[in-house]
């Protein structure tokens, strides 16, 4: 009976208290929601009366739609809205870097790189503007490589010089982890249309390209396949 008595008497509760907040994926009600991150604590009551911390209960993750709780790593999945803007830099990078590498000089070149922006939602991005971006990356290369000649091995690796080498790990490498590999092939897909679209692919180009793959996690057979697929089609 006392036993009874003592399971009445005494409990323990979890207390939560918001602690950040914020927009993320909710894979429960499908799509960008709210959400509450919450730390729990335990307190030991005595007839319903918190007396006592008994430790961490962790945090979650709630929606704020439909109430659902999540572990951290909720928060790791990128929103729709994030995810589309990253899918958009994606485009844009890989455009530079091929252009970059191609010498973009080219109409040709250059109006296959507005397509690819234009597809991936740019719809007010000009010909202006992607010229005024280049030259400023050539620019840049040019001191880089007069200030420090070392810098232009470094340069080579990726074949578009340095900045948006790294540029092309930055925004690729996140995206690669929340793609699907035809997603990827894409994005492969169009840098290598726009090598293309003034013939062949120069060492250049396919220096950058297979980055481009790297930075996608493609593997290097995957990567092959899909600039040759392309080539193939080549006008
Ligand atoms: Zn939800």
């Amino acid at each position: 009976l006392l036993q009874i008595w003592g399971l009445c008497i005494w409990g323990v509760r979890t207390a939560w208290r918001t602690e950040s907040d914020g927009d993320f994926y909710c894979p429960g009600c499908g799509g960008d929601r709210g959400y509450r991150r919450r730390g729990g604590t335990r307190k030991l009551t005595v007839l319903g009366v918190p007396v006592l911390a008994r430790g961490s209960a962790g945090s979650v993750v709630e929606c704020a739609v439909c109430r659902t709780r999540y572990g951290l790593e909720a928060l790791d999945r990128p929103t729709t809205t994030r995810f589309s803007a990253m899918l958009r830099d994606a485009t844009y990078t890989v455009a530079l870097a091929v252009l970059v590498a191609g010498g973009s000089a080219g109409r040709q070149t250059r109006d296959a790189a507005m397509a690819a922006l234009r597809e991936a939602g740019f719809a007010d991005c000009t010909q202006e503007q992607l010229t005024a971006m280049l030259t400023a990356l050539t620019a840049t290369a040019d001191s880089t490589r007069a200030q420090d000649p070392g810098a232009a091995d470094d340069a080579a690796i990726d074949g578009c010089g340095s900045w948006l080498s790294i540029e092309l790990h930055e925004v690729l490498e996140p995206l690669a982890e929340h793609l699907a590999p035809q997603g990827c092939e894409r994005i492969l897909l169009q840098g290598a249309r726009i090598a293309l679209a003034d013939g062949p692919y120069l060492p250049a180009e396919r220096t950058v390209l297979g980055a481009v793959g790297r930075c996608l996690l493609m593997s290097q057979e995957s990567t092959h396949r899909v600039l040759e697929a392309a080539a193939r089609v080549l006008p």
